[in-house]
Protein backbone atom coordinates (compact mmCIF):
# COMPACT_ATOMS: atom_id res chain seq x y z
CA UNK A 1 0.00 0.00 0.00
CA UNK A 2 0.94 3.75 -0.54
CA UNK A 3 1.71 5.86 1.95
CA UNK A 4 0.62 9.42 0.52
CA UNK A 5 -0.70 11.43 3.64
CA UNK A 6 -0.39 14.73 1.54
CA UNK A 7 -2.36 13.98 -1.21
CA UNK A 8 -4.48 16.73 -2.08
CA UNK A 9 -1.90 19.19 -1.15
CA UNK A 10 0.60 21.34 -2.88
CA UNK A 11 3.79 22.30 -2.28
CA UNK A 12 6.73 24.87 -3.10
CA UNK A 13 9.90 23.81 -2.59
CA UNK A 14 12.43 26.31 -3.57
CA UNK A 15 16.16 25.57 -4.99
CA UNK A 16 14.30 22.48 -5.66
CA UNK A 17 16.70 21.48 -8.51
CA UNK A 18 19.88 19.93 -6.90
CA UNK A 19 21.15 18.52 -3.60
CA UNK A 20 18.57 19.08 -0.17
CA UNK A 21 15.50 20.28 -2.38
CA UNK A 22 15.71 17.88 -4.74
CA UNK A 23 15.68 15.28 -2.20
CA UNK A 24 12.54 16.95 -0.59
CA UNK A 25 10.58 17.53 -3.65
CA UNK A 26 11.03 13.50 -4.09
CA UNK A 27 9.85 13.05 -0.52
CA UNK A 28 7.02 15.16 -1.20
CA UNK A 29 5.88 14.21 -4.11
CA UNK A 30 6.17 10.53 -3.26
CA UNK A 31 3.85 11.52 -0.31
CA UNK A 32 1.40 12.80 -2.72
CA UNK A 33 1.86 16.42 -2.33
CA UNK A 34 1.54 17.90 -5.83
CA UNK A 35 4.92 19.69 -6.22
CA UNK A 36 5.96 22.85 -7.77
CA UNK A 37 9.39 22.15 -8.16
CA UNK A 38 11.53 25.97 -8.16
CA UNK A 39 14.99 26.14 -9.39
CA UNK A 40 17.32 29.32 -10.66
CA UNK A 41 19.42 28.07 -13.64
CA UNK A 42 19.05 24.53 -13.69
CA UNK A 43 16.27 23.57 -16.19
CA UNK A 44 17.40 20.32 -17.07
CA UNK A 45 18.19 19.53 -13.59
CA UNK A 46 14.39 20.51 -12.43
CA UNK A 47 13.00 18.53 -15.33
CA UNK A 48 14.57 15.59 -14.02
CA UNK A 49 13.61 16.03 -10.78
CA UNK A 50 9.91 16.59 -12.34
CA UNK A 51 10.10 13.48 -14.22
CA UNK A 52 11.16 11.53 -11.15
CA UNK A 53 8.19 11.95 -8.86
CA UNK A 54 6.05 11.58 -12.20
CA UNK A 55 7.44 8.57 -12.71
CA UNK A 56 6.65 7.37 -8.96
CA UNK A 57 3.04 8.44 -9.78
CA UNK A 58 2.91 11.72 -8.16
CA UNK A 59 1.77 15.57 -10.22
CA UNK A 60 4.91 18.27 -10.54
CA UNK A 61 6.02 20.90 -12.55
CA UNK A 62 9.11 23.40 -13.10
CA UNK A 63 9.09 26.85 -12.46
CA UNK A 64 12.17 29.35 -12.77
CA UNK A 65 12.27 31.89 -10.54
CA UNK A 66 15.20 33.59 -8.67
CA UNK A 67 13.33 33.75 -5.05
CA UNK A 68 15.60 37.14 -4.00
CA UNK A 69 14.24 39.10 -6.53
CA UNK A 70 10.64 40.28 -5.07
CA UNK A 71 8.21 40.43 -8.23
CA UNK A 72 9.93 37.09 -9.50
CA UNK A 73 9.02 35.62 -6.32
CA UNK A 74 5.23 37.51 -6.21
CA UNK A 75 4.89 35.82 -9.85
CA UNK A 76 6.16 32.36 -8.46
CA UNK A 77 3.74 31.93 -5.66
CA UNK A 78 0.57 33.60 -8.43
CA UNK A 79 1.76 30.74 -10.84
CA UNK A 80 1.70 28.30 -7.97
CA UNK A 81 -1.87 29.06 -7.17
CA UNK A 82 -3.10 29.32 -10.62
CA UNK A 83 -2.29 25.91 -11.44
CA UNK A 84 -2.78 23.89 -8.50
CA UNK A 85 -5.46 26.01 -6.85
CA UNK A 86 -4.05 25.94 -3.57
CA UNK A 87 -0.78 26.14 -1.70
CA UNK A 88 -0.01 24.04 2.02
CA UNK A 89 3.43 23.60 2.17
CA UNK A 90 6.28 26.07 1.39
CA UNK A 91 9.67 24.91 1.75
CA UNK A 92 12.11 27.68 1.74
CA UNK A 93 15.06 25.76 1.07
CA UNK A 94 17.14 27.99 -1.69
CA UNK A 95 20.39 29.19 -0.17
CA UNK A 96 23.83 29.66 -1.38
CA UNK A 97 27.66 30.19 0.20
CA UNK A 98 30.22 33.11 -0.71
CA UNK A 99 32.67 32.35 2.09
CA UNK A 100 35.56 34.18 3.32
CA UNK A 101 37.16 35.86 5.98
CA UNK A 102 35.29 38.90 7.38
CA UNK A 103 38.74 41.22 6.89
CA UNK A 104 38.20 40.02 3.54
CA UNK A 105 34.50 39.89 2.62
CA UNK A 106 33.40 42.45 0.13
CA UNK A 107 30.02 43.72 0.55
CA UNK A 108 28.80 42.15 -2.65
CA UNK A 109 29.82 38.59 -1.08
CA UNK A 110 27.86 39.80 2.24
CA UNK A 111 24.57 40.88 -0.03
CA UNK A 112 24.14 38.58 -2.03
CA UNK A 113 24.47 35.79 0.72
CA UNK A 114 21.79 37.91 2.98
CA UNK A 115 19.66 38.15 -0.08
CA UNK A 116 18.83 34.49 -1.39
CA UNK A 117 19.37 33.37 2.28
CA UNK A 118 17.48 35.71 4.39
CA UNK A 119 15.53 38.37 2.39
CA UNK A 120 14.56 35.36 -0.14
CA UNK A 121 12.77 33.79 3.31
CA UNK A 122 10.75 36.73 4.18
CA UNK A 123 9.76 37.27 0.47
CA UNK A 124 8.68 33.68 -0.61
CA UNK A 125 7.03 33.73 3.47
CA UNK A 126 5.00 37.11 2.63
CA UNK A 127 4.20 35.89 -0.86
CA UNK A 128 2.49 32.69 0.52
CA UNK A 129 1.01 33.89 3.78
CA UNK A 130 -2.03 35.50 2.17
CA UNK A 131 -3.51 32.14 0.57
CA UNK A 132 -2.53 30.01 4.12
CA UNK A 133 -4.11 32.60 6.24
CA UNK A 134 -7.34 32.10 3.77
CA UNK A 135 -7.49 28.63 4.30
CA UNK A 136 -6.55 28.73 7.59
CA UNK A 137 -3.95 26.02 6.90
CA UNK A 138 -0.29 25.85 5.93
CA UNK A 139 3.00 24.42 6.78
CA UNK A 140 6.16 26.58 6.28
CA UNK A 141 9.49 24.68 6.88
CA UNK A 142 12.72 27.13 6.67
CA UNK A 143 16.33 25.15 5.87
CA UNK A 144 18.50 26.86 7.98
CA UNK A 145 22.21 25.42 9.29
CA UNK A 146 23.83 25.07 12.20
CA UNK A 147 25.98 27.19 11.51
CA UNK A 148 23.58 29.53 11.86
CA UNK A 149 23.12 28.59 15.63
CA UNK A 150 27.17 27.85 16.19
CA UNK A 151 28.96 30.66 14.10
CA UNK A 152 31.53 29.76 11.59
CA UNK A 153 34.52 31.28 11.08
CA UNK A 154 34.84 32.54 7.29
CA UNK A 155 31.16 32.37 7.11
CA UNK A 156 30.17 35.14 8.85
CA UNK A 157 27.56 36.35 6.12
CA UNK A 158 26.15 32.78 6.02
CA UNK A 159 25.63 32.19 9.50
CA UNK A 160 24.01 35.35 10.01
CA UNK A 161 21.82 34.80 7.28
CA UNK A 162 20.74 31.57 8.72
CA UNK A 163 20.71 32.61 12.47
CA UNK A 164 18.06 35.64 10.79
CA UNK A 165 15.95 32.65 9.38
CA UNK A 166 15.61 30.92 12.95
CA UNK A 167 14.54 34.23 14.51
CA UNK A 168 12.15 34.72 11.39
CA UNK A 169 10.67 31.46 11.98
CA UNK A 170 10.27 31.82 15.38
CA UNK A 171 8.51 35.06 15.26
CA UNK A 172 6.33 33.98 12.16
CA UNK A 173 5.38 30.72 14.20
CA UNK A 174 3.92 33.53 17.03
CA UNK A 175 2.51 35.44 14.28
CA UNK A 176 0.53 32.51 12.47
CA UNK A 177 -0.05 30.39 15.48
CA UNK A 178 -3.93 31.07 15.96
CA UNK A 179 -4.60 30.71 12.50
CA UNK A 180 -3.33 26.81 11.78
CA UNK A 181 -0.02 27.55 9.90
CA UNK A 182 3.29 26.01 11.61
CA UNK A 183 6.78 27.75 10.96
CA UNK A 184 9.45 25.82 11.54
CA UNK A 185 13.04 25.07 10.46
CA UNK A 186 15.18 22.20 9.66
CA UNK A 187 18.65 22.45 10.66
CA UNK A 188 21.22 20.53 8.39
CA UNK A 189 25.06 20.21 9.81
CA UNK A 190 26.90 18.57 6.84
CA UNK A 191 25.00 17.27 4.09
CA UNK A 192 26.46 15.87 1.22
CA UNK A 193 25.65 17.86 -2.09
CA UNK A 194 27.23 20.39 -4.25
CA UNK A 195 27.45 22.93 -1.52
CA UNK A 196 29.93 21.12 0.52
CA UNK A 197 31.62 18.95 -2.17
CA UNK A 198 35.22 20.78 -2.44
CA UNK A 199 35.44 21.28 1.17
CA UNK A 200 38.49 19.18 2.76
CA UNK A 201 35.96 16.39 5.19
CA UNK A 202 38.65 15.28 7.49
CA UNK A 203 38.27 17.49 10.25
CA UNK A 204 34.52 17.83 9.58
CA UNK A 205 34.20 13.94 10.21
CA UNK A 206 36.17 14.30 13.18
CA UNK A 207 33.52 16.40 14.61
CA UNK A 208 30.65 14.47 13.63
CA UNK A 209 29.84 12.05 16.32
CA UNK A 210 28.01 9.47 13.90
CA UNK A 211 31.29 9.90 11.65
CA UNK A 212 29.42 10.88 8.27
CA UNK A 213 28.30 13.51 6.51
CA UNK A 214 24.32 13.35 5.84
CA UNK A 215 22.61 12.89 2.72
CA UNK A 216 20.04 15.26 1.84
CA UNK A 217 17.09 12.57 1.94
CA UNK A 218 18.09 12.12 5.84
CA UNK A 219 17.23 16.14 6.08
CA UNK A 220 14.22 15.07 3.45
CA UNK A 221 12.85 13.36 6.45
CA UNK A 222 12.71 15.64 9.19
CA UNK A 223 10.64 17.78 6.46
CA UNK A 224 8.92 15.56 5.06
CA UNK A 225 7.43 14.55 8.70
CA UNK A 226 7.28 18.79 9.70
CA UNK A 227 4.84 18.86 7.08
CA UNK A 228 2.68 16.12 8.15
CA UNK A 229 -0.21 16.06 9.75
CA UNK A 230 -1.63 14.63 12.86
CA UNK A 231 1.99 14.04 13.25
CA UNK A 232 3.35 17.38 13.40
CA UNK A 233 0.52 19.41 13.62
CA UNK A 234 0.81 20.21 17.21
CA UNK A 235 5.19 21.45 16.77
CA UNK A 236 5.92 25.10 15.91
CA UNK A 237 8.56 28.20 16.13
CA UNK A 238 10.95 25.00 16.60
CA UNK A 239 14.57 23.95 14.66
CA UNK A 240 15.04 20.55 14.58
CA UNK A 241 18.89 19.56 13.87
CA UNK A 242 19.94 17.00 11.15
CA UNK A 243 23.51 16.60 11.65
CA UNK A 244 24.84 13.06 12.99
CA UNK A 245 24.93 15.01 16.27
CA UNK A 246 27.63 17.21 15.58
CA UNK A 247 25.55 20.49 17.87
CA UNK A 248 24.53 19.69 21.00
CA UNK A 249 22.91 22.67 22.56
P1 LIG B 1 22.97 23.11 -3.57
O1 LIG B 1 23.18 21.66 -3.79
O2 LIG B 1 24.04 24.08 -3.91
O3 LIG B 1 21.61 23.54 -4.30
C1 LIG B 1 21.17 24.87 -4.22
C2 LIG B 1 19.80 24.99 -4.83
O4 LIG B 1 19.39 26.35 -4.67
C3 LIG B 1 19.78 24.69 -6.32
O5 LIG B 1 18.57 24.03 -6.63
C4 LIG B 1 19.80 26.08 -6.95
O6 LIG B 1 19.15 26.16 -8.22
C5 LIG B 1 18.99 26.85 -5.94
N1 LIG B 1 19.23 28.29 -6.04
C6 LIG B 1 20.42 28.96 -6.00
N2 LIG B 1 20.21 30.28 -6.15
C7 LIG B 1 18.87 30.44 -6.28
C8 LIG B 1 18.03 31.57 -6.46
N3 LIG B 1 18.52 32.82 -6.54
N4 LIG B 1 16.70 31.37 -6.58
C9 LIG B 1 16.17 30.11 -6.52
N5 LIG B 1 16.91 29.02 -6.34
C10 LIG B 1 18.24 29.19 -6.22
O7 LIG B 1 22.64 23.40 -2.02
P2 LIG B 1 22.22 22.39 -0.84
O8 LIG B 1 23.44 21.90 -0.19
O9 LIG B 1 21.20 21.44 -1.34
O10 LIG B 1 21.55 23.44 0.16
C11 LIG B 1 20.15 23.61 0.24
C12 LIG B 1 19.83 24.42 1.49
O11 LIG B 1 20.33 23.73 2.64
C13 LIG B 1 20.49 25.80 1.51
O12 LIG B 1 19.63 26.72 2.13
C14 LIG B 1 21.72 25.58 2.37
O13 LIG B 1 22.16 26.76 2.96
C15 LIG B 1 21.16 24.60 3.38
N6 LIG B 1 22.19 23.82 4.06
C16 LIG B 1 23.01 22.98 3.37
C17 LIG B 1 23.96 22.23 4.06
C18 LIG B 1 24.90 21.28 3.38
O14 LIG B 1 25.78 20.75 4.07
N7 LIG B 1 24.75 21.01 2.08
C19 LIG B 1 24.08 22.38 5.45
C20 LIG B 1 23.23 23.24 6.11
C21 LIG B 1 22.27 23.96 5.41
P3 LIG B 1 20.01 25.99 -9.64
O15 LIG B 1 20.31 24.51 -9.72
O16 LIG B 1 19.06 26.44 -10.66
O17 LIG B 1 21.23 26.81 -9.45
Amino acid sequence: MNYSPLVGQTALVTGASRGIGRAVAISLGKAGAEVAVNYSSSLEKAEEVVEAIISSGGKAYPLQANVADESAVDELVKNVITRSQSLDILVNNAGITSDGLLMRMKTMEWQKVIDLNLSGVFLCTRAVARTMLKQRRGRIINITSVVGLTGNAGQANYAAAKAGVVGFTRSTAKEFASRGITVNAVAPGFINTDMTKDLDTAGILAAIPMGTLGTPEQVAGAVNFLASDPAAAYITGQVLQVDGGMVMA
